[in-house]
């Protein structure tokens, strides 16, 4: 299920197509994934920004370690997965065919190094399974980067040893992902590593559903 921004002059148009009126949130939704290409002009945001993406399989938790570059001393970081989702593209980007199809992938699970809005329920949940985790927010998105557990400096995630760029099976097997699938469909701005053995996470790291309460 996706909810859609339609404006109040649009809503005959969308009814057509299909999109159905919740009352109590007072939107528009699209219920079946086969039909959300219908509805390109009224996703969140799209507006605003090249591209949109929609987390239809959820989205992961992922949890490492890496060696801190100031002191030496391992600290946890978390980045966010994401494996079954679409790439909407604003019109702006084809003038000719007005909005482009969107493009589904699912290859495998690839990292975000920054991805929002997340539900505040992300951020609970991360505090409670790790206290060491040190998070700042970055503004815009809802995106909070990792610090060292020990001396508290900035840890890049996207480095040489980034325990979230897979190059083996050792790396894969080394994170533990928990899998949020939220009641209904995010949409959100990322960016995400894309990497030829980011499928290895899929067969080797620790995956551990979450219900839609956020409990284990
Ligand atoms: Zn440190």
């Amino acid at each position: 299920m996706l909810y859609l921004d339609v404006p109040f002059l649009d809503k005959e148009e969308a009814k057509i197509l299909g999109a159905e009126w919740d009352q109590s949130r007072r939107k528009w939704y699209v219920q079946e994934r086969d039909e959300y290409h219908n509805f390109s002009r009224w996703i969140p945001n799209l507006n605003q920004s090249e591209m949109a993406i929609v987390l239809s399989g959820g989205f992961f938790i992922a949890v490492g370690q890496q060696e801190c570059a100031y002191c030496g001393k391992t600290a946890d970081v978390i980045s966010f997965g994401l494996d079954n989702y679409y790439e909407f593209y604003n019109k702006e980007n084809d003038y000719d065919t007005g909005y482009p199809e969107p493009v589904y992938w699912d290859d495998a699970i690839h990292f975000a190094d920054s991805i929002g809005p997340l539900p505040i329920e992300a951020f609970k949940f991360i505090s409670n399974i790790n206290r060491n985790f040190k998070y700042s927010r970055l503004g815009f998105f809802d995106y909070k980067s990792n610090h060292c557990n020990q001396c508290g400096k900035h840890q890049n995630i996207n480095g040489i040893n980034s325990p979230f760029i897979i190059d083996s099976v050792q790396k894969a097997s080394n994170l533990k992902l928990y899998h949020a699938m939220p009641k209904e469909d995010l949409v959100v701005s990322c960016s995400y590593l894309w990497g030829s053995h980011d499928y290895l996470v899929n067969d080797y790291a620790k995956i551990i559903e979450l219900d839609p309460e956020w409990r284990l």
